[in-house]
């Protein structure tokens, strides 16, 4: 079966000239927007369950999450495991995990969750989980983590939804970089930023800093990825009007 050997290792790739600090091209090198130190969240430790297709992609944002916050733990997996939680105690700790709403798992709004956390009062460390992929692979990582959300009372949150932006998202405003099957799809980094407003007491500055990371990256990246844009239509038997 082996007979050909080890032939379909690659020879290493080039590396093109990285950042040592942020690990991105040079060019697109985002240091100089990644705060230094690392903001510091009072009431809230990230997780970020990372799915194995999603760690090569270039425009990724979990990584700029881990450069940008101090307290951030990330594990390459497929679904959230008992080992990742293993140490956590849900009688000390909230867990919430942002995901949309659906009929058999309604989630709470980001008001809703403040509202049940102001309401509890004492209770404010929060472990957040978010999962790192494409939404087909989001919700497979989803439902094959159920038994273990279940056992730390995880809430599902959802992010309230904006109708006066259309599309909610930075992304839609601004470059088309990823295709996502929903309107209103954010990057991890956005709903990060989204949900810290809401539950750190420093919210509105976290993610004034967080989404402008994030823009950097998008301003950065534009200079290297032509939006699609429709063809202007042709009109056959419309006048030949001089543009100019
Ligand atoms: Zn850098």
């Amino acid at each position: 079966m082996a007979a050909e050997g080890p032939s379909s290792i690659s020879p290493p790739r080039q590396r093109r000239h990285m950042c040592d600090n942020c690990e991105r091209p040079i060019a697109v090198c985002l240091c100089h927007v990644i705060p230094i130190p690392p903001l510091t969240t009072t009431n809230t430790q990230l997780m970020i369950i990372h799915h194995p297709h999603e760690s090569n992609h270039k425009l990724n944002t979990a990584r700029l999450l881990t450069k940008s916050l101090r307290h951030v733990t990330t594990h390459l997996s497929r679904k959230l495991l008992p080992s990742h939680v293993a140490n956590q105690s849900p009688s000390l700790t909230t867990t919430i995990y942002l995901f949309p709403s659906s009929p058999g798992s309604p989630a709470l709004s980001l008001l809703e969750l403040k509202e049940s956390i102001d309401l509890q009062g004492k209770n404010r460390n929060l472990l957040l989980i978010v999962f790192d992929a494409t939404w087909k692979h989001a919700k497979e990582m989803v439902k094959a983590s159920e038994g273990v959300l279940e056992g730390l009372g995880a809430i599902r949150v959802c992010l309230d939804v904006n109708e006066d932006l259309q599309g909610g998202s930075i992304y839609d405003d601004e470059l088309v970089l990823r295709k996502e099957p929903y309107k209103g799809c954010v990057s991890t980094l956005e709903a990060v930023a989204r949900c810290l407003k809401v539950v750190e007491d420093e919210g509105e500055e976290i993610e004034r800093v967080l989404i402008g990371v994030l823009k950097e990256m998008v301003r950065l990246q534009a200079g290297f990825l032509k939006p699609v844009r429709p063809r202007p239509k042709l009109s056959k038997k419309g006048k030949q009007n001089e543009l100019q």
